[in-house]
């Protein structure tokens, strides 16, 4: 019987989402939706000393935000309920008790001076520093101590850990759905605590233990954690979940744009980009670090820069939505190595969602900014706004930045094309050429156009010498929308007004 594909994302709330996190959540979501499985949220949040106020929420808000939201969490609950861990911490330590009377782990009752002593010992020795097969039968637990001397302990309520007793030697093999077989010797490896003094379990055992009881059958996660997967095998091993245990796929680091090292917040700070989905402002810091959605950029783009991040489709296509990423992507086609961050590459695929978005949803997504500028306009005309300005630009708010001249008369005029281009004699051109659009019948691009050519004609004027002053007295800018398109647009009162006022503001700017 084939089970159905169940995968899970399971963040620690520690702080802000890492973008590469958001990567992995995405891998899931598409792998999910692929084999018509489930998307599964796990909280992670056994570690209470770690535990930020508010990194849960963020984590949500990110995956709504993103249109990848799972089928089961701790929002939209699930038959696996709690899916958070600290809601489930009865039901672990039946299962460390459980390997201990099997024999797979064993008590150790070592204080932490005890510990620090064997670390020296080992250190001094140039051996490995770890309780392992061969340190532990020299430490306080109970493979050491009597029965008698254990069961004292016990009842007498001194401290003790739970820790797995790894085999001394034995290589560990598992298939990687995208590095291949791994193989790593127990020699290499430590018996990791359990269960922590306190009766709670540490990451190992509560992530294998619902990855069990929620019937994951893939766990698809960042390269951080294949150091611990062959532990997590043996743990699979040791309690009987051998059979169906989940296949593993752990996916390259996104690494710093120059390709040496793991991208990090600092990198995102330095070099202009941000490294989390949503702005975070740090409840102990008070720092506030940018995000993805408050620069500016499009879910959408988002998903789609960071699909190709570490994964390749079978052509070269570089666009694809939401569905089409489903319909595309597989595990093998992830790559084994690093994918390096590229900011550009993401300014590139936010430009061309915002091309593809619709002017009414983006007029929408500006009205604040509008308003806050005091600007008014119909609605008309500012989705033909949008229409002109959005192939220059990569950002839904640089709409309005860029194309300001749209909604108040330039309050700069670009210095190259002033001084290159601005002349007396082009003042005299352009107030003609102001005169005789002023009197066109309809003010069209077609009209302004044909107005403009025969007045190229009539005085032999080269028009390429006029086109630029006239963009500049209109806009203030050297570059921009089609002019004649832009200028109709304007109107015919504002255009006239720049155009005949130009000089004298153009000299009052540059005084
Ligand atoms: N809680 C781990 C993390 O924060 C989960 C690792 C895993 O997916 O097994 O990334």
């Amino acid at each position: 019987m084939t089970r159905k594909v169940r995968v899970r994302f399971a963040p620690s709330p520690t702080g802000p989402l890492h973008i590469g996190g958001v990567r992995t959540a995405l891998y899931n979501y598409l792998f999910a939706r692929k084999h018509g499985g489930d998307f599964i949220l796990r909280i992670e949040d056994t570690d209470q000393k770690r535990f930020v106020p508010g990194a849960e929420d963020y984590i949500n808000e990110s995956l709504n935000w993103l249109n990848i939201a799972p089928d089961e969490g701790v929002q939209q609950g699930g038959p696996c309920a709690p899916y958070r861990q600290s809601e489930r911490m009865a039901t672990y330590r039946q299962y460390a008790d459980q390997l201990v009377a099997a024999g797979h782990a064993y008590y150790a009752f070592d204080t932490e001076d005890d510990l620090n002593v064997m670390r020296e010992r080992l250190e001094a020795a140039r051996m490995p520093a770890k309780y392992d097969a061969a340190s532990r039968m020299s430490m306080k637990n109970s493979l050491t101590l009597s029965e008698d001397e254990v069961n004292r302990r016990l009842e007498n309520g001194d401290p003790y850990v739970i820790r797995i007793k790894l085999p001394r030697k034995e290589e560990v093999r598992f298939h990687d759905e995208v590095r291949g077989w791994v193989v790593v010797h127990t020699a290499q490896m430590d018996d990791k605590v359990l269960l922590k003094q306190d009766g709670l379990p540490t990451y190992h055992l509560a992530n294998v233990v619902d990855d069990h009881v929620m019937d994951i059958t893939h766990v698809i996660r960042g390269e951080e954690w294949l150091p611990s997967a062959p532990l997590h095998v043996l743990l699979y091993r040791y309690l009987g979940w051998e059979e169906t245990m989940p296949k593993f796929a752990h996916l390259s680091l996104l690494l710093k744009p120059d390709g040496k090292g793991k991208l990090s917040k600092r990198d995102g700070d330095r070099l202009g980009f941000p490294v989390f989905p949503l702005e975070w402002n740090d409840p102990k810091s008070g720092e506030i670090s940018s995000g993805y959605r408050e620069s500016g950029y499009l879910p959408e783009a988002v998903l789609n820069m960071l699909a190709l991040l570490g994964w390749h489709p079978s052509d070269n296509r570089e666009l694809f939505s939401l569905d089409e990423l489903v319909e595309a992507f597989s595990l093998e086609k992830v790559s084994k190595s690093g994918a390096k961050f590229d900011a550009d590459k993401a300014r590139w695929f936010n430009h061309q969602y915002l091309m593809q978005k619709d002017n009414s949803l983006i007029a929408a997504e500006i009205k604040q900014q509008l308003t806050d500028r005091d600007y008014s306009a119909s609605q008309d005309y500012v989705e033909a706004v949008i229409g002109m300005m959005k192939e220059k630009v990569n950002f839904i708010p640089e709409i309005v930045e860029a194309g300001y001249f749209f909604f108040e008369d330039p309050t700069s005029y670009d210095e190259k094309v002033v001084n290159k281009r601005w002349n007396d004699d082009v003042v005299k051109h352009i107030t003609n050429i102001a005169d005789r659009w002023n009197s066109l019948e309809e003010f069209s691009a077609e009209m302004l156009e044909s107005s403009f050519k025969t007045y190229a004609e009539e005085t032999g004027i080269n028009p390429g010498s006029l086109m630029q002053p006239i963009r500049l007295a209109v806009s203030g800018a050297a570059g921009g929308p089609p002019i004649y398109d832009m200028i109709a647009l304007l109107g015919r009162e504002t255009v006239v007004r720049r155009m005949t006022s130009a000089d004298e503001r153009i000299r009052l700017g540059s005084s």
